[in-house]
């Protein structure tokens, strides 16, 4: 039997819950000393005992669990997953709908009012990731739900368990048709080649899809583009697409080289005449400084936190120096594309990031567009501290 806790809220806690702020946090919760589960149902009352909300338990990187209602008569069973997932799916109608683009975001966790719950689709394959052992409690009545809700061709699976939110090595194979990989997916019509079944990511970030297209349909045509930290080449294959002359992919990591050359190929470009560079990116800023390489198009999309031997990079502290290396071996007139998807900061304070490493530099600058997450990644109404990603385009001034 599923356990059932009651939780009182710190009173300061109590109005965003009741708002619609969907994250439980250990230091709202009044309540000390009740064990509680992984997947325990919590009664969450204010001070003075009156209901204001249903959640689960589960521990994640941040809180300890997510709100679910705030209707007291609604159970968290089957019927409340069909629910989510059909509001959810409506809500995705036109992605369904598109003959360019095969590969979305079906369920955004808590924007979709299940936190820790994120669904993706492939081209009628379905991937679930699951943040904690509490969600994943629920694993039998959501792929029920799922099922109910959706065709699924098959289903594949990724457990994040870890409290650092980090991925479980293990099959992914769930049920259903199993996908032969690489599987070729759709975006705004360009390939890309994913894999279900391959570690923690499948090859692309479903999130900067409003990114690439801008970056083809605009940006490219004439320019040669720079690509750091380029996992698989998405951003260069948009690129290509759009008319660059040239492209230079640069990731540390060795399976991008293969990766990278696969995602070039699915779309017929010549791979040959594209560079693919296995390096650190702060040795290729070194290296294009000294052979006087300068680009009209810098993408910039680091990971929060890098380590290789030699340097520590986060985000959050370095992405200032990050953007002086690049001005460097950006062309006057050109464009850096600005990405980060670190959630401990906002776009007012990234904005600051972006001020201070061109002001430093003497160089004007002049912001061209911004992209957040895109329609698919659905946030929590007020609470944009959800939406994670933030991107810029910057045109380079003198
Ligand atoms: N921009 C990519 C996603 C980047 S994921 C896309 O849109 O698909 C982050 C990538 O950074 C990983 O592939 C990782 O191998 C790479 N990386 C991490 N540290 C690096 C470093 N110091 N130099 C080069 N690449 C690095």
């Amino acid at each position: 039997m599923r356990q059932l806790v009651e939780v009182k809220i710190k009173s300061k806690f109590v109005t965003d819950i009741k708002n619609g702020y969907p994250l439980l946090s250990k230091e709202a919760v009044e309540t000390s000393g009740v064990a509680m589960d992984e997947g325990s149902i919590l009664r969450l009352v204010d001070p003075s005992g009156r209901y204001i909300a249903t959640a689960y338990y589960g521990l994640q990187n941040k809180g300890i669990g997510w709100v679910l209602t705030r209707k007291e008569q609604e159970k968290i069973d089957k019927q409340f997953f069909v629910k989510k997932i059909s509001e959810a799916v409506a809500r995705r109608k036109n992605l369904y709908e598109a003959e360019d683009t095969t590969a979305f975001r079906v369920f955004n966790g808590e924007g979709d009012g299940i936190g820790g719950l994120i669904i993706d689709f492939y081209s009628g394959f379905y991937m679930v990731s699951w943040y904690s052992e509490g969600i994943y409690s629920f694993r039998e009545e959501i792929y029920q739900a799922l099922s109910e809700v959706v065709e699924v061709r098959g289903l594949y699976e990724k457990l994040r368990f870890n409290t650092n939110g980090q991925y479980v090595e293990q099959d992914d194979y769930v049920s259903g048709e199993k996908g032969e990989f690489p599987l070729i997916i759709l975006e705004n019509g360009m390939k890309y080649a994913v894999d279900l079944n391959d570690g923690a990511m499948t090859g692309i970030f479903l999130d900067q899809r409003n990114v690439r297209k801008a970056l083809r349909d605009h940006y490219s045509k004439g320019k040669t583009v720079l690509n750091t930290f380029s996992y698989t080449g998405a951003f260069s294959v948009a690129a290509v697409l759009g008319g660059a002359t040239g492209t230079t992919s640069v990731d540390v990591a060795k399976r991008s080289l293969p990766k990278t050359i696969e995602q070039f190929s699915v779309n017929e470009i010549d791979y040959e005449a594209q560079d693919i560079k296995v390096m650190d990116v702060f040795d290729y800023f070194r290296y294009a400084a000294r052979h006087e390489l300068k680009y009209d198009v810098v993408v910039l999309d680091p990971p929060s936190f890098a380590r290789t031997k030699k340097i520590t990079f986060s985000t959050a502290k370095d992405y200032p120096k990050l953007l002086k290396d690049t001005l460097k071996i950006t062309n006057q007139g050109g464009v850096i594309i600005a990405s980060t998807n670190n959630a401990s900061f906002n776009m007012k304070k990234f904005k600051g990031f972006i001020d201070k490493a061109f002001t430093e530099s003497n160089t004007r600058y002049k912001i061209l567009e911004e992209h957040q997450l895109p329609e698919d990644f659905t946030v929590p109404h007020n609470y944009p501290e959800f939406n994670y990603l933030k991107v810029v385009f910057i045109k380079v001034m003198n």
